[in-house]
C-alpha cells in the first residue's frame, strides 16, 4: 500500500455511445449543460507524478489533449468491448515520446487485443509505425504498481466476467451487474468507489440507479462517484440532487483527490 494520495481524473463519463447520443433527439442528449456531455468511460489515476489509465476507448485522444496528458506509465484494461479498447492505436505519439506502453488484461481480453490488433502484436515483419506495446496478462492476484498494490476484482457484465481494478484504497468498477461475495470483500474500507450506474430502468449487463446504489450502501465507501452513464438517467444536475450525501454524480473532466 502506499501512502501516497491518488487522484482520479474522469476522462469519460459516458455509456458505449457517449452522450449525447447520435440520432436521438430525446431531452438529455440536447441539454446544454456541460456536464451532460460524457465522452466513453475511462479514468486516470495519477500517483507518483505518474498515469496509470484505466481503459483506452475511442475517444482517448481527444481525452489526452483535454486532459493535457503528457505520459502514460500503464494502461489496465476492464474488458473487450469496444467503447473501454478502441483508442488502443491511438496511444502512438505516447510510444514515440516515452517506448513501449505497459498493457495490462486478463488472458481472453488479451487474446481479444490481439486479434483486433494484430499488427500492434505482431511479433516480425511489424509495421515501424505501430504502436509499442508490452503485454502483461494478470488474473485474480495483486500486482505491483509504482510501488501500490493492485488488486483486479472479478465483477460480472452481465455472464462476462470482467475486472474492476483496487488501486491502494480507491476502486474502479465499470461495466457491473453483480459482484460475488467472496469479490466484494476485496473492497471494504474504500476511501473512494468509482461504480457504473447506466440509467433508471434495469438492464441485463449493467446496475441502474438503484440496484448502483445497493451496492454502494452494501460496500460503504466513504465516498462513491457514478460513471458509465446513459442519457436514460436524466440531467446532470436532477440526478445529483437525488443521491445521497456521499455519492456523486461524476462527469468529465472531473478530479477527485483522495484524502
Ligand atoms: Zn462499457
Amino acid at each position: 500500500m502506499s501512502a501516497e494520495k491518488i487522484k482520479i481524473t474522469f476522462l469519460g463519463t459516458g455509456t458505449s455511445q457517449g452522450v449525447p447520443m447520435l440520432l436521438s433527439d430525446e431531452e438529455v442528449n440536447l441539454s446544454k449543460d456541460k456536464k451532460d456531455k460524457r465522452l466513453r468511460s475511462s479514468v486516470l489515476f495519477t500517483w507518483k507524478g505518474k498515469n496509470v489509465l484505466i481503459d483506452c476507448g475511442p475517444d482517448f485522444r481527444y481525452q489526452m489533449l483535454r486532459a493535457d496528458v503528457k505520459s502514460i506509465e500503464a494502461i489496465l484494461f476492464t474488458h473487450e468491448h469496444s467503447d473501454h479498447i478502441a483508442g488502443l492505436d491511438e496511444i502512438r505519439p505516447y510510444c514515440y515520446k516515452q517506448g513501449a506502453v505497459h498493457i495490462y488484461a486478463k488472458d481472453r481480453v488479451m487474446e481479444s487485443l490481439e486479434r483486433r490488433y494484430e499488427y500492434i502484436f505482431a511479433k516480425e515483419n511489424r509495421y515501424p509505425g505501430a504502436a509499442q506495446i508490452i503485454e502483461n496478462v494478470i488474473d485474480d492476484a495483486p500486482f505491483e504498481l509504482l510501488e501500490t498494490s493492485i488488486i483486479p476484482i472479478n465483477v460480472m457484465h452481465g455472464s462476462l466476467e470482467i475486472f474492476g481494478y483496487r488501486i491502494g484504497d480507491v476502486a474502479y468498477l465499470t461495466d457491473v451487474k453483480t459482484i460475488a461475495a467472496s469479490e466484494r470483500e476485496k473492497l471494504k474500507n474504500l476511501d473512494i468507489l468509482v461504480i457504473s450506474a447506466l440509467r433508471i430502468n434495469a438492464h441485463p449487463t449493467h446496475l441502474n440507479l438503484e440496484e448502483a446504489l445497493q451496492m454502494i450502501s452494501e460496500l460503504k465507501p466513504k465516498k462513491a462517484y457514478l460513471t458509465h452513464i446513459s442519457h436514460r438517467l436524466g440531467f446532470h444536475e436532477e440526478v445529483s440532487k437525488s443521491l445521497p450525501e456521499n455519492v456523486f454524480l461524476a462527469y468529465d473532466g472531473l478530479e477527485v483527490q483522495q484524502d
